[in-house]
């Protein structure tokens, strides 16, 4: 079979780690798993689905979902203060990416990322011919942007910038990123903006100075919504014009459009998660500290990168996986030797985690 060019040593996404695998392989029950990997939410909200529950009845599956995702539009509008018009729904933030990268990516042009960062960044540019260039963050894993700038050529078609990164959970100054928006205008800054539910900060107030400012949500982590499939971009509404060219019709489902609209119902509820999430973020951060072969980075997020001393992280992780215990082993990626990254949890998972790691470290 005649498959791209490009395919030929493509390096595809990393999948997690499959729990029915791990069940499998170390005989444990599925209820047993804890998937600290996924940087999801632990919390289902029961009122969201009692209220899905009844909708669903109502529901006209036979038929396409509108086509203009309106409702949910209108919904985020509200939530947002932004109009309709700045706001593309999508089939989760990964969608979003899919859909940037074809209007912006030609064969042999380049896109910048401060490495290291999400990993479908650079599998969507490749996809369209695109290069990456990396530029690695500094020690504290800030965003190098005096590099940025440096390294901009006629020939860039967009700046990344994870905001706070996956997976090193730091914020951009949003001075910095300004700074981009202002000094290349013909380039789109990509700001996903996957986990700013858990900072506190966004870019968003700023679509309107800037027409090549492109923001990515999602409903898949602080909204608890992950398996539902949606997410949204935000945009000057002339920037949405351009990117809705690319836009297919339909991937997102009248079910997963239907939750959505009750979560923005529920903001109440939604921002009591995040709460009870950044104190068990505390709460984990100070017993990772008493932890001696555990160093653990400040985050802006629900998740922590934590740096294993004297103890190899693939053993760690073994150990853990028998358990029934998954992390994300990010430890191949550009300044993360011997890490893994780990998902706040609920008290009693975040506790079992910990005794766990104790008896690694100690054992
Ligand atoms: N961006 C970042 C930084 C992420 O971490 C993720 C998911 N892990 C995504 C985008 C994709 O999110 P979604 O579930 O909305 O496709």
């Amino acid at each position: 079979m005649r498959v791209r060019s490009i395919l030929k040593g493509f390096k595809p996404y990393s999948w997690e780690t499959s729990p029915v695998e791990v069940v499998k392989k170390f005989g444990l029950s599925i209820d047993k798993i804890l998937r600290f990997d996924t940087n999801t939410m632990p919390l289902i909200p029961k009122e969201i689905i009692e209220e899905f529950k009844s909708a669903i009845q109502n529901i006209k599956i036979n038929e396409y979902p509108d086509p203009s995702y309106m409702e949910l539009r209108e919904a985020l509008s509200n939530y947002l203060k932004k109009d309709v018009d700045e706001i593309c729904i999508t089939a989760g933030c990964d969608e979003a990416l899919d859909i940037i990268s074809k209007v912006f990516v030609e064969p042999e042009t380049n896109v910048i990322i401060s490495s290291p960062t999400y990993a479908m960044y650079r599998i969507v540019v490749e996809a369209m011919g695109g290069k990456i260039v990396e530029v690695l963050r500094k020690k504290d894993f800030s965003d190098d942007v005096e590099k940025i700038i440096e390294i901009v050529d006629e020939n860039t078609r967009m700046i990344f910038i994870c905001n706070p990164n996956n997976p090193t959970g730091n914020l951009t100054p949003k001075n910095d990123i300004i700074r981009l928006l202002k000094d290349f205008p013909e380039i789109p800054v990509i700001v996903d903006e996957s986990y700013a539910e858990f900072a506190g900060e966004s870019l968003i107030k700023f679509t309107n100075d800037y027409e090549n400012l492109i923001i990515l949500r999602t409903f898949s982590k602080a909204f608890s919504l992950a398996g539902a499939r949606v997410g949204y971009i935000i945009a000057n509404a002339k920037t949405i014009k351009i990117l809705n060219i690319m836009r297919p019709p339909n991937s997102l489902s009248v079910p997963s459009l239907t939750l959505a609209n009750i979560a923005l119902k529920h903001l109440d509820i939604i921002r009591r998660n995040i709460e009870y999430i950044l104190s068990e973020k505390e709460w984990l951060m100070k017993a990772f500290k008493n932890i001696k072969c555990v160093e653990a980075y400040p985050s802006y997020t629900n998740f922590i990168l934590v740096r294993f001393k004297d103890l190899n992280v693939h053993d760690v992780y073994e150990k853990l996986l028998r358990q029934g215990i998954i992390t994300r082993n990010v430890s191949d990626m550009p300044m993360l030797e011997n890490c893994l990254r780990i998902t706040v949890r609920t008290r009693e998972e975040n506790n079992f985690l910990v005794e766990n790691l104790k008896n690694i470290c100690y054992g």
